[in-house]
């Protein structure tokens, strides 16, 4: 759709805003808190079906996007919670794999090019390596499905079952994806910190991306989710919190906004409180504006 925006701030930082009344208004709520970059949902994320798109949405969704200056490698679409890309028994891996193909379908009707998703779980039935091969099988199919779209994996707090929280995870994955231009990697914060890896300090910060670094590699990073952890560092408990209100704290996200690595891709606020998120992103924005 809309050209990158040559914008001078660098620095894309939005929230996951409401869909409701239709995927065009997710555009507009961006707006209202200073945005300019966005995550929605494209379909309900707790049912399995969903009507699809009607072209004068799709059209609204584009125009919208246009006229508020939202390129598309800005905009990162959540795909469902239900689906389940490394599920061990056959008829829910089918289901999964046939939704998640229908939420590519979907981005790219909306002319957006990344899909964001949580791996996949083991459930105890199959071992890690097993699981983790079954979800870059699904991330092949999916991309003979369909053209264009990116399936960008994002990291997890390892609770439960679910893979995806271990650097090492993430990179067996993409070992096993044949199209290496289309998978990338969504890291959010809390999940990291969760999982264990600290982002309290500016030094903890270097030593967590360095390691990302040597185990994935920056270059598959393509979006990142701003959160602060309500549980504690490698509790593995998924809890997000507002920005400098948990665990990790404000150095952390300030590393984030300063350091250039961060620029060009969507920083995606998770927090709990909808009614500070214009502060949350004005203050990224203070602290990126005091080296720029
Ligand atoms: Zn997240
Ligand atoms: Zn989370």
């Amino acid at each position: 759709m809309t050209n990158s925006k040559i914008d001078s701030e660098n620095k894309f930082i939005g929230a996951h805003v409401s869909a409701s009344g239709g995927v065009d208004q997710a555009p507009l709520r961006a707006k209202e808190i200073g945005a300019n970059a966005f995550a929605l949902f494209t379909k309900n994320q707790r049912q399995w079906v969903a009507k699809p798109l009607e072209a004068a949405t799709i059209r609204a969704f584009k125009a919208n996007c246009q006229r508020l200056g939202f390129a598309a490698e800005h905009i990162l679409p959540h795909d469902s919670y239900l689906i389940n890309l490394g599920a061990p028994e056959a008829d829910k891996l089918a289901k999964s794999r046939e939704a998640f193909i229908d939420e590519m379908e979907r981005c790219q009707q909306l002319g957006l090019t990344l899909l964001n998703f949580h791996p996949g779980s083991h459930l105890k039935q199959v071992s890690e390596s097993e699981c983790l091969r079954t979800i870059a099988e699904s991330i092949n199919l999916a991309h003979q499905a369909v053209p264009d779209v990116i399936a960008v994996i994002e990291n997890t707090a390892g609770q439960g079952t679910n893979l995806g929280w271990r650097f090492e995870h993430l990179a067996e994955i993409i070992d096993q994806v044949e199209d290496k231009s289309r998978v990338g990697v969504c890291l959010d914060t809390c999940h990291t910190f969760a999982a264990g890896y600290d982002l309290r300090t500016p030094e903890a910060c270097e030593a967590t991306f360095a390691e990302f670094d040597r185990i994935v590699g920056m270059h598959y990073l393509r979006a990142m989710h701003i959160n602060d952890s309500k549980s504690a560092h490698g509790s593995r408990v998924d809890r997000h919190h507002s920005l400098g209100k948990g665990e990790i704290g404000w150095h952390c996200f300030e590393y984030i906004a300063k350091d250039p690595r961060f620029n060009g891709i969507p920083l995606i606020l998770e927090t709990i409180d909808p009614d500070i998120w214009a502060d949350e992103i004005n203050t990224l924005r203070e602290f990126h504006r005091q080296v720029s």
